[in-house]
């Protein structure tokens, strides 16, 4: 039997009736950037996420290099990052010429909150959390270093759409908060997407002249800006599968709790969720010691795995400059030796999630 990792056309087909007519409707219509999807999307979106609003752009990139140019966050400026991140993260912060400084995660994958204060200097502008592979990253800790040290706070949620921490979801925490759409997220579209939340009006209203040219008047340019939005057929899609979302998080949900009752296996560490928190499952991801062996084991019996991720941002070819070592971040190096993320998607069939547990638990 073969296990896909993510095909996306099973959550296409769950509500292909809808989304065709959704795209037929925003073509017919002959207007195709910056019109009533969007707006409506940007609307049930900050409502979802219980935030005041969102600015919807074109990827959860640009979700973060908007985000910390609105801070004002720029060159000798640092910003507090866990170091086992999608290298986007960084990216963000670096192509506004500002200085990421690395902290090491906790056994839940994110942000260890004991390891921050003595990273932060008199630079220390903001601290950026990611609740990585869907679980929200316990945030006590954190609210209370950024308001002691007046920092600013800023979430990637690209993997944690409707994650909570103590019930307040994910992306109403922060000064800013950045998701994206990506096919392959939980909340994804069908090209490239993204959206920021916030609760601040100013910063809302930054946002939406640096998405669009430095612009909000037409021709009127106020800084420097990108082209960076959110266009209107993806937005219509996005509300469509914004309306499923709380149903498609269940389904993952559910297929988690079975994985985690019924996979049996001294040889594969099972993910842990902190009691405060709640996770999405955007990834479902063991640990192992022999991991080219486990790999190839799932290999045999069909199954398809992925590393999320084999190179840490420090010890990538696009930050040699920081000039970083191997050594540097022993927790988040070695994380990256032993991370396997196994299939869990939505649409999965009971035979599939069967046969994932059944190959687990007969590795040797
Ligand atoms: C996917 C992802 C991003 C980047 O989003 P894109 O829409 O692909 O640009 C940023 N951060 C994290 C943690 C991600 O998983």
């Amino acid at each position: 039997m073969e296990v896909p990792f993510n095909p996306l056309d099973r959550q296409y087909f769950m509500f292909q009736k809808e989304y065709e007519e959704k795209a037929l409707k925003v073509l017919r219509k002959g207007w195709y950037i910056l019109g009533e999807e969007v707006e409506a999307f940007e609307e049930e979106f900050a409502r979802y996420v219980g935030a005041d609003y969102s600015i919807g752009v074109d990827n959860g990139l640009n979700a973060l290099v908007l985000s910390f140019r609105a801070l004002g966050i720029g060159p000798g400026d640092e910003v507090i990052v866990q170091a086992n991140t999608f290298i986007a993260t960084v990216m963000g912060i670096t192509m506004n010429g500002a200085t990421p400084v690395f902290v090491e995660p906790n056994e839940f994958h994110n942000l260890d909150s004991k390891k921050i204060e003595e990273k932060i200097t008199g630079k220390t502008k903001a601290i950026c959390v990611v609740h990585l592979y869907g679980q929200a990253t316990n945030m006590d800790q954190i609210l209370k270093l950024c308001e002691k040290y007046s920092l600013k706070l800023v979430e990637d949620c690209a993997q944690s759409h409707g994650a909570r921490y103590k019930g307040q979801m994910a992306g109403s925490f922060g000064d800013l908060a950045c998701f994206s759409f990506y096919p392959g997220k939980n909340l994804g579209c069908f090209g490239d997407g993204g959206a920021i939340t916030t609760r601040h009006k100013e910063l809302r209203d930054k946002l939406r002249m640096l998405r669009n040219y430095g612009s909000q008047v037409k021709y009127q340019n106020e800084e420097v800006g990108y082209n960076a939005r959110l266009d209107e057929l993806q937005a219509g899609l996005l509300r469509i599968k914004l309306s499923h979302l709380d149903d498609l998080t269940q389904e993952r949900a559910d297929l988690a709790q079975r994985y985690l009752e019924e996979m049996k296996n001294d040889k594969i560490e099972l993910p842990k969720v902190d009691g405060d928190c709640s996770s999405v499952w955007h990834l479902f991801v063991v640990m192992t010691e022999d991991r080219d062996r486990l790999m190839s084991h799932y290999q045999k019996n069909g199954i398809k795995t992925l590393i999320h991720y084999p190179i840490p941002p420090h010890l990538s070819n696009a930050y040699k400059p920081l000039g970083y070592q191997e050594g540097d971040f022993p927790i988040t190096e070695s994380l990256a030796q032993k991370v396997l993320s196994i299939p869990l998607f939505n649409g999965m069939t009971k035979e599939e999630a069967d046969h994932v547990i059944r190959v687990t638990n007969a590795y040797q």
